[in-house]
């Protein structure tokens, strides 16, 4: 691996300043799983992703680490780790659906150190854009690998250029809370709903989310959810052991007299950011849920745009949908 500079700012402000003066050379740097374990290990660059020559460290800002649950919401350090998030007795008991998709992640070595503020930033999985051998679009380059080749494991939704899948568990479950991201930067302070941080190849295809090279994830913030709200993380691996998702579904919702009354439906490791079903929200809205589930997932149908290798991922997502939903329901 090629040597880099690291510093290890203090407070916020001192770490802006670092990532301002240094621009593009500067990374943040959190637990370093998939950053200098993946990344820089294995020298994924091209023209439009460069490897940094600076690392800034900032799991030595006490600011950054915390949770406080109180009646308005949780807010969670960024760089609590996985582990921590996990462990949390308060956070388990109103926002389930962010610990089981925390626990989902990884191994356990991973989660001990794998910090919230890296798994919701943490770059994507293809394995032609981590392979050092291929100039695809998200490096620079001018190609996209995955159309020609092995795409089992890539995008059936809202891919455009580049068919990644977003690899966060966390970031799926977060926006079906409805959560929050507050972003540290020259200017001060920014607050981001997660319906809006994540950044689709079609927008930008070198970017995943928001962030600019010299702002940080402070915070996240989720809001208490409604009396009564039914919250169930489903999540399909290729093998037992730990993996990515194949397909995961969120789904956070009140009901009145079994009908579907408000709520959220999120599938994860299909689409290039977290993949907000409203259609299938909607299709439930004010109905009976039993009665309509069926027609609700299959909804999903209608927007996947399968490759050659992963129409079986539209069959798995649809059935997904359905069956998170009525375990929610219990
Ligand atoms: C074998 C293996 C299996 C995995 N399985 C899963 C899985 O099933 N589900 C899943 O979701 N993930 C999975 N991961 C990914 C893993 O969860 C992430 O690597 C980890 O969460 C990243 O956290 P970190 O603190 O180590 O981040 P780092 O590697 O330090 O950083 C990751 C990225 O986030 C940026 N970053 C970090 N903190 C901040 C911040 N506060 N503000 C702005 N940017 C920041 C860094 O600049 C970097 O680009 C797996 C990884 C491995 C190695
Ligand atoms: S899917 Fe995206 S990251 Fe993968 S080869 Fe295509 S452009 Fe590159």
């Amino acid at each position: 691996m090629r040597s880099f500079e690291l510093y290890e700012p203090t407070t916020v402000k001192e770490a802006v300043d670092t990532l301002t003066r240094l621009g593009s050379k500067a990374k943040v740097l959190a637990g370093g799983s998939d950053l200098v374990a993946g990344v820089m290990k294995d020298w994924v660059e091209g023209p439009g992703m460069p490897l940094p020559e600076a690392l800034i460290d900032v799991t030595t800002i006490p600011q950054l680490r915390g949770i406080k649950v109180d009646r308005n919401g949780a807010t969670i350090g960024s760089n609590m780790t996985l582990t921590e998030i996990i462990e949390s007795k308060e956070l388990k008991q109103q926002f389930s659906l962010l610990t089981d998709a925390a626990h989902s992640v990884a191994s356990p070595l991973i989660r001990n150190y794998a910090t919230l503020g890296g798994n919701l930033n943490q770059r994507p999985r293809c394995w032609f854009l981590r392979g050092p051998d291929f100039h695809c679009y998200k490096k620079g380059g001018d190609a996209c690998f995955s159309v020609s080749g092995d795409n089992r494991f890539h995008a059936i939704i809202g891919g455009e250029l580049c068919y990644i899948v977003h690899p966060s568990d966390t970031a799926t479950a977060l926006l079906a809370l409805n959560a929050q991201a507050k972003i540290a930067g020259p200017d001060g302070e920014r607050t981001v709903p997660f319906d809006n941080y994540f950044i689709s190849p079609r927008e930008n295809v070198l970017r995943e989310n928001v962030l600019k090279p010299n702002e940080l994830m402070v915070e996240v913030f989720i809001p208490t959810p409604a009396s009564g709200t039914k919250q169930t993380w489903m999540k399909l691996k290729n093998r037992d052991v730990y993996d990515f998702a194949l397909v995961a579904v969120a789904a956070a919702f009140t009901v009145e007299n079994d009908d579907w009354k408000d709520g959220r439906v999120v599938l994860g490791g299909v689409a290039p950011v977290p993949y907000r079903a409203t259609g299938v929200e909607n299709q439930l809205k004010g109905k009976n849920i039993k009665n309509t589930i069926k027609q609700a997932a299959a909804i999903i149908r209608t927007v996947a745009r399968p490759m050659s290798m992963n129409a079986y991922k539209v069959d798995i997502a649809q059935a997904m949908v359905e069956r998170t939903i009525l375990q929610a329901l219990g």
